[in-house]
């Protein structure tokens, strides 16, 4: 199992992380995505640790703290990038959902961290809550120059899952697709071609239906999440796509294996390529 989108180094987590890891030994790999150049620290010193999995930081900037950034953030992310080859860029992209960042503001810090993924060749990771028709705009231009792009936590139109999809993207679930009224997540899990799919808990956020909560301080009324709940995910994505869950648990790591280069990100223990994976 592969949890393809997580916020591990999330201070809501600080207190239960030593339970959190532990109960996350079932998975070969998380990846752990920054949000801001505020926790850009935290994510390196998670990275820098022993844990059961392999760990793939990504480093970036989300739509939300994309206002009122320290003017060298763009050298503090290349700098961050560097110091980590094997990382992506991420969370970055757009969002529809909050209006306290303008959007014109939001797509020159997404552009801007484009352009470095593509100059640097690293995966990217991309938030667009009901953004995805712009998003899938604004990547454009980018489809050929990124080695991989996965598009997280996706809920949006057919249509803008098409365009995604003909752009080379890849698709992570999260846990909102346990939610029967969340339509239309489930019905772009059950449509995703079997090497574009990949699952992810959010966590601490996207708390599922009938999960372990992680312990500590409720995050909006909901209890927090954690990696170990990716098997809800997995077994609902199986429901709906009408496979085994296990057969769902080794293709969905596979292909975060391949969205993530993970031939670059040495040292893990119990993490081995076969042949030919490694290849973006
Ligand atoms: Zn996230």
């Amino acid at each position: 199992m592969f949890d393809a989108h997580a916020h591990l180094q999330d201070a809501r987590l600080a207190a239960v992380l030593d339970d959190v890891v532990r109960r996350a030994e079932a998975l070969s790999g998380v990846c752990c995505c920054g949000t801001s150049p505020e926790d850009w620290a935290a994510l390196e010193r998670l990275a820098g640790g022993v844990l059961p999995f392999a760990l793939v930081p990504a480093f970036g900037v989300h739509p939300w703290w994309a206002g009122g950034l320290p003017a060298e953030w763009v050298g503090q992310l290349e700098d961050a990038l560097a110091r980590h080859p094997g990382a992506a860029v991420g969370e970055v992209g757009l969002d529809g959902v909050r209006d306290t960042v303008p959007a014109a503001a939001q797509e020159a810090v997404l552009t801007a961290q484009l352009e470095l993924a593509a100059r640097l060749g690293r995966p990217v990771v991309l938030h667009g809550a009901r953004a995805w028709e712009r998003l899938a705009e604004v990547l454009a231009p980018f489809s050929g120059r990124l080695p991989a792009f996965v598009l997280h936590g996706f809920g949006g139109s057919s249509e803008a899952l098409r365009r995604l999809l003909a752009l080379g993207g890849r698709v992570s679930f999260a846990g909102t697709v346990c939610a029967p009224r969340a339509a239309r997540a489930r019905a772009a899990a059950a449509a995703v071609p079997e090497d574009r799919l990949l699952v992810e808990t959010d966590s601490p956020d996207l708390f599922p239906v009938g999960g372990l909560p992680a312990g500590g301080a409720l995050a909006a009324g909901a209890p927090l999440n954690q990696p170990a709940n990716l098997s809800l995910v997995l077994e609902e994505v199986a429901r709906l796509r009408a496979c085994p869950a296990e057969a769902l648990a080794d293709l969905t790591e596979r292909n975060a294996r391949q969205a993530f280069g993970l031939a670059a990100c040495p040292g893990r223990v119990g993490f081995t390529l076969g042949d030919g994976e490694e290849a973006v």
